[in-house]
């Protein structure tokens, strides 16, 4: 079956509070849509944020990617093989993962629909006994002053999420503090995971999280201590503190996942979409995950249902993955979409329908 026409088409959904990081501040969710359909008529839905400060991906330059780089290459191959659209995808234009991220989530959505299976379904082929079809996703509690964030801490843990995911970097010792008053408003039951941003030195790193350690604040987990490209810096503070540490901005591609796994700078990985440019370059970083007996988050950006669902399907399909930070749609003020998964607080129950599971978008696409 060929593909016949791509579009893209854009969303702009508020957020519930504006989102903090060490990195940013953002307010709405305002993502590209991809629409690839085939000749009978059988379309898949994919989405891309643009997150300039990670993926170095704009607005401009997503739409860019595809309208004049991805589009022209695949319009008009064959869906199957998969791997060779893939390819093509790869081959048209380096980097850009976002961009290849949006066309690969509809390209597996439309593969899926036409083999009539739920995309974790597809995706799970191999360990079928390891799919699970629910997941629980932690929240993200933005850096903001202690009291506020003590504040929202407590609200999450009120409206039902277990699992709070913390970001901090904003000074190492103000850190200690805002996560021990989080701890001691919240009680020791919630699960604590804290996320740097690549917002502390390495001696910071150490320092930090030894002191968190010693007031007993019991962390998960930390993620992405020091700056991306600083694999040395993460592999020292990987080595000199008890608390797992997790990748996240200085894994994109399964290349930088084998180099963290080969040489120890972390834990755990956490995959996104957005910067492996998409399920098909996740999938290998599950299987060496898998090899590794590594352990994986499934991330997501400040995105929306389409493309955080794709990510579900993921970490419902494989073994590997064991934590979920899917609040994507949880931060948002509406769900604008019909049909995928529920989330439901904490909560993602995929449901047993062909694809993502979302059938109505509204957009007003544009074919490119
Ligand atoms: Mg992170």
């Amino acid at each position: 079956m060929k593909i016949t026409k791509i579009e893209i088409g854009y969303i702009d959904i508020p957020l519930v509070t504006p989102f903090k990081t060490a990195l940013r501040t953002v307010s709405t969710v305002n993502d590209l849509l991809v629409k690839v359909t085939a000749e009978d008529g059988t379309f898949g839905i994919g989405e891309a944020p643009p997150t300039a400060v990670i993926t170095g991906d704009t607005k401009e330059s997503i739409e860019a990617a595809i309208r004049y780089y991805i589009a022209p290459a695949i319009r008009g191959m064959e869906l199957e093989p998969l791997e060779d659209v893939m390819a093509a995808m790869e081959k048209a234009i380096a980097k850009n993962t976002s961009a290849k991220a949006a066309v690969d989530i509809a390209l597996y959505d439309l593969y899926a629909k036409t083999k009539g299976l739920p995309l974790f379904r597809l995706l799970g082929q191999k360990a079928p006994e390891k799919i699970e079809t629910e997941l629980e996703t932690d929240i993200t509690i933005s850096v903001n002053e202690t009291e506020e964030m003590v504040r929202d801490s407590i609200r999450a843990v009120e409206n039902g999420f277990r699992i709070l995911k913390v970001k901090v970097g904003k000074g190492g010792e103000k850190d200690v503090e805002r996560v021990r008053e989080i701890r001691k408003a919240i009680g020791n039951d919630p699960i604590l995971r804290i996320d740097a941003n690549q917002g502390w030195t390495t001696a910071e790193a150490v320092r930090t999280i030894q002191a968190m350690e010693d007031a007993s604040l019991i962390i998960e987990l930390v993620e992405q201590p020091v700056n991306y490209h600083d694999f040395k810096g993460l592999q020292y503070v990987t080595a000199h503190v008890d608390t797992p540490i997790l990748a996240d901005e200085s894994v994109f591609s399964y290349e930088d996942a084998l180099r963290i796994m080969e040489e120890h700078a972390a834990d755990l990985i956490n995959i996104k979409l957005m910067k492996t440019g998409g399920i098909h370059e996740a999938v290998r970083i599950c299987d060496a995950a898998d090899k590794n007996d590594v352990q994986c988050m499934i991330g997501c950006m400040l995105e929306s249902k389409v493309s955080v669902s794709a990510g579900a399907h993921l970490g419902a399909a494989r073994g590997c993955i064991t934590m979920a930070d899917l609040d994507g749609p949880s931060l948002c003020k509406e769900d604008p979409y019909t049909g995928g998964p529920d989330y439901v607080g904490a909560k993602i129950l995929l449901p047993e329908t062909p694809g993502i599971g979302i059938t109505e978008v509204p957009a007003a696409f544009e074919e490119v």
